[in-house]
């Protein structure tokens, strides 16, 4: 990886060392000097300990560039979740962390906050209803039970139909509710409507869904993610969809199970504890995770030497979010003086479901939690100009408008998300800290409407534009600066108008 600002950074640091041989070589020539000198860069430390630290000293393009140049790096391999690389970058970022000034919370290990994913994948399904059994080409399910078995018995009356249940997890004593999705109805509004419940639910769909039918059955056996939640408030469910005609059940027999595989992934977090709201928190985040390597359609299993082309690197998505976090930290820990505790958080896990984000969300008090700052692609400029950043959500909470009271001096201000029909708001981690009623809102310069890089392999360190970006960092840290220092306290977000995530799939 080249970096174009390196020589710069050099030139720089060369200066006071030329100047420092040259007093070294007039000290030669009488001794006095030397204490005189000595007594001179004294002085000119305490003269420095006056200036006032801005953002021009903390955060700069020489050390942004050298962060999302690593992150984004082919070394990296695309940072995709459960390999080697991505464990690489959270060493990277725990270790700029550490230099930084930041500390690990004492339950951490090396800023690193573990938790586990289960991977649920769906093994053998038998369903048989009024007598008739189905074979696997029309059948699929999304199942968060490893085992379960329902049967029904048949009523005199055969309108109710009453059944036994045989489930694992919180779901075992829940009846089991069939739906009929008929030829008029909204199979994936449905569908949608049973996975925000959760419970059990067997669906009988209609053959003329069958084109879509076919596009969940594939979508469904590749499997679940799932956060192992020590808590284990959500409960989860299953889904079975048999693809038949059948309008009336009197009687049926589903029996499935699902094989389970359990990994550890980690979050790294950073705490700048308050001078005097220590119980009050500004979260700084983006995620650190991406998609890792294209699947090639020859590929040679034991092939390590990747091809440079093949990698999405993430560069914008979101390595630019992550050393954004990184410099606003070395900012606010340079400038000593924050009155809340700032925690600073690079979640894993985001591209495959916002599970680090939801177990980070665990382990706080959401009520803690003065405002959630969440970085996504702030890489390049947005369609409101180079250096310009918007936010998502503006309206849910009043931290755009203080946001912006702060920024009007400079005559800056944070737009308002320009894309309201992508639904950005859901797209990131903050939508899990917003469903707890915390101010948590994602900042971002993308041009999602006309960026060809967004989840493409050419998303790489050359497709930045590095000052555009270095300004959107500076703003931001411009713009937080009372919420650190506690002069500033949004409004809590309406967590009833937050649309929950689904309980299944
Ligand atoms: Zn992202």
């Amino acid at each position: 990886m080249t970096l174009k600002t390196t020589k710069n950074m050099t030139d720089k640091r060369l200066k006071p060392v030329a100047l420092a041989a040259s007093l070294t070589l007039l000290s030669l020539a009488s001794l006095s000097l030397t204490g005189c000198s000595n007594m001179h860069l004294g002085f000119d430390e305490k003269a420095k300990e006056n200036v006032p630290v801005t953002v021009d000293d903390t955060i700069t393009l020489e050390q942004i560039t050298q962060d999302v140049s690593y992150l984004a790096s082919d070394d990296l391999q695309g940072r995709n979740n459960f390999t080697p690389n991505i464990r690489q970058a959270a060493d990277f970022i725990a270790k700029r962390f550490n230099e930084v000034g930041l500390t690990p919370a004492p339950s951490d290990l090396n800023f690193k906050q573990q938790y586990l994913v289960q991977r649920i994948t769906p093994n053998t399904l038998t369903v048989e209803i009024n007598g008739q059994a189905f074979d696997s080409e029309s059948l699929s399910m999304a199942t968060t039970a490893t085992d379960f078995e329902w049967n029904s018995t048949v009523e005199k009356n055969d309108s109710s139909v009453t059944t036994q249940t045989l489930s694992n997890q919180a779901i075992k004593n829940l009846p089991v509710n069939i739906v009929m999705v008929g030829e008029d109805d909204n199979m994936r509004k449905s569908l949608s409507e049973l996975n925000n419940q959760g419970g059990q639910h067997l669906v009988l769909l209609h053959p003329k869904h069958e084109e879509s039918f076919k596009r969940y059955q594939s979508y469904f056996a590749r499997g679940l993610t799932k956060l192992v939640n020590e808590s284990a408030t959500e409960q989860g469910g299953v889904i079975v969809i048999a693809l038949t005609d059948i309008s009336k059940v009197i009687q049926f027999n589903v029996k499935g199970n699902a094989k389970v595989t359990s990994t550890s992934l980690s979050n790294v977090v950073g705490i700048l504890p308050g001078k005097s709201k220590a119980n009050e928190i500004v979260l700084y985040s983006a995620h650190y995770d991406h998609l890792g390597i294209k699947p090639s359609i020859d590929e040679a299993p034991n092939s390590n030497a990747q091809q440079s082309s093949d990698i999405f690197n993430g560069a914008d998505d979101d390595a630019s979010g992550v050393s954004a976090i990184i410099n606003l930290a070395n900012h606010f820990a340079k400038m000593d003086n924050n009155e809340r505790t700032l925690m600073f958080a690079a979640f894993s896990a985001e591209e495959i479901g916002g599970f680090g984000s939801k177990h980070f969300s665990t382990h706080v008090e959401p009520t803690t939690i003065a405002a959630m700052i969440n970085i996504e692609m702030v890489g390049k400029p947005a369609v409101f100009g180079d250096g310009t950043v918007w936010m998502t959500g503006m309206d849910r909470s009043n931290l755009g408008e203080q946001l912006n009271q702060a920024l009007a001096p400079q005559n800056l201000k944070v737009y308002a998300d320009p894309y309201p029909k992508q639904n950005l708001f859901y797209r990131s981690d903050n939508a899990t800290l917003a469903r707890l009623g915390v101010p948590a809102h994602s900042f971002s310069s993308t041009q999602l409407d006309k960026d060809q890089h967004y989840h493409q392999v050419t998303d790489d360190i050359n497709s930045l534009n590095l000052p555009s970006m270095l300004q959107v960092i500076k703003m931001l840290a411009i713009a937080t600066t009372p919420l650190v220092d506690g002069s500033i306290t949004p409004s809590r977000i309406d967590p009833n108008k937050v649309k929950r995530s689904g309980l299944i799939y």
